[in-house]
């Protein structure tokens, strides 16, 4: 459920016409729902009652900062996977006591900016990161607190590029090492181990993946207990699908997922931690876009849109589906055509969607690409010199610019010639 709904003919974002945002901002733009997020990070926040937990919005999907501050003034915590989302955590007031740092490269440099401002716990991925974590915290004189990434070894049944929890992809350490990595991190320096952590892909649309591997994760659990270690923590991924085409069957909701979670492990007695990106960010943004050009080919008829693949880079990367919607309502029993929507970069990987049945539309129309909240704007480059496109908030009636287009000079200015030139 998401608020960008047709109203009076027009599709709005909450109570705001999407013309009149296009005609203040230019196309194209991505355009994010403040009430859809808060939302989505309730239904988590409200299943998880009952359990003493956080919410750690994976940052990676979505991280303007307008986005950050909405999220953590609700009280959410952030799960960062580099140095610059732990500073843009910072940066939009979320405190380090509820940043999660994740990821399988963490360097020195972001180990060291992590542990001086303040971090939850470090996610370690393998024993030389850990090794490393250890001198820096001894060098530091802190000690930081730490899970261990398992990788159980669970088939996740998504898109092979967003895969992670078998045992050939490159995330944590294999589970069946698990006690023994344990006791190599235990008798580090610098380093309190509090728990266990889990990711084992993104877009899941089936439980049963993730109920496997909560299992053994408390199966885990409590082997390390018995080798000793104080596990008071479970942070359990993130990676639950959204249904970004309506007429399939609808993933699980965020209550359902959150019930599992009680149902595996709640019996723990650990203070439990999720990390949804998608589910939170994906429904909340659309991508508007104006026709350019609608152009008659032999035997395909193609919507040539001025958002391309750097503004949106899913369909090329992972053959993802987006709906694409007229932005006035079509009139009831309109009929469809098939088009190719594509967009103007020049490369045939630059098209959003084949053969797709669309509503008539004609140049300066505007359309919108609906769960685009989500790998949206954070995908994004200047390929072909195509500026980073406005990033807008819609929160009731009003709506506000959280990210401007850069001029061509701003652009052009930061490439520097040097004197020898
Ligand atoms: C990407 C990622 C997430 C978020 O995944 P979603 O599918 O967006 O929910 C959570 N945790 C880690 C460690 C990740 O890498």
């Amino acid at each position: 459920m998401d608020h960008f709904l047709y109203r009076d003919g027009v599709l709005h974002a909450e109570d705001v016409p999407v013309p009149e945002i296009a005609a203040a901002v230019g196309t194209p733009f991505y355009l994010y729902s403040a009430a859809t997020l808060i939302r989505h990070y309730r239904l988590f926040d409200e299943g998880l009652d009952g359990l003493p937990h956080l919410v750690c919005f994976a940052m990676k999907s979505n991280s303007n900062q307008a986005v950050i501050k909405l999220l953590g003034d609700l009280g959410a915590g952030m799960d960062v996977v580099s140095g610059g989302e732990y500073a843009r955590a910072r940066a939009a007031g979320v405190p380090g006591e509820r940043i999660v740092f994740s990821g399988v490269g963490k360097t020195r440099e972001e180990m060291r900016l992590a542990l001086e401002g303040g971090v939850r716990q470090v996610n370690l991925e393998s024993e030389p990161e850990m090794a490393v974590l250890s001198e820096v915290a001894v060098s530091l004189g802190v000690t930081v607190p730490v899970t261990v990434r398992v990788n159980p070894d669970v088939d996740a049944k998504t898109h092979e590029k967003i895969a992670t929890g078998k045992s050939e992809n490159k995330f944590g350490i294999p589970i069946s090492r698990a006690r023994e990595v344990y006791a190599e991190a235990a008798a580090l320096p610098g380093l309190d181990v509090i728990g266990v952590d889990v990711h084992i892909g993104s877009q899941l649309t089936d439980l049963a993946p993730f109920e496997e591997a909560y299992k053994l994760v408390g199966a885990l659990t409590e082997q390390l207990r018995a080798d000793g270690h104080d596990i008071r923590r479970l942070d359990l991924g993130g990676g639950l699908g959204i249904p970004y085409e309506r007429s399939n069957s609808a993933p699980p909701l965020p209550t359902e997922f959150c019930d599992l979670i009680k149902r595996t492990v709640g019996h723990l007695g650990c203070e439990i931690e999720i990390e949804p990106g998608r589910l939170i960010s994906g429904n909340a943004g659309i991508l508007v876009s104006r026709v350019v050009y609608v152009k008659e080919g032999e035997g395909r008829n193609f919507l040539i849109l001025d958002s391309a693949m750097n503004d949106l880079i899913r369909p090329s990367m992972y053959s993802s589906f987006h709906e694409i919607v007229a932005v006035a309502e079509p009139a009831p029993g309109v009929e469809m055509a098939p088009f190719d929507v594509v967009g103007p970069v020049c490369e045939s990987g630059d098209t959003f969607a084949k053969e797709r049945p669309m509503p008539p539309v004609a140049a300066g129309d505007l359309v919108a690409f609906r769960s685009a909240g989500a790998y949206g704007a954070v995908m994004s480059s200047e390929y072909n010199t195509r500026p980073l496109i406005p990033e807008v908030l819609v929160q009731g009636d009003q709506f506000a610019v959280i990210r401007p287009r850069p001029t061509f000079d701003e652009i052009i200015n930061r490439d520097i010639i040097p004197e020898w030139l």
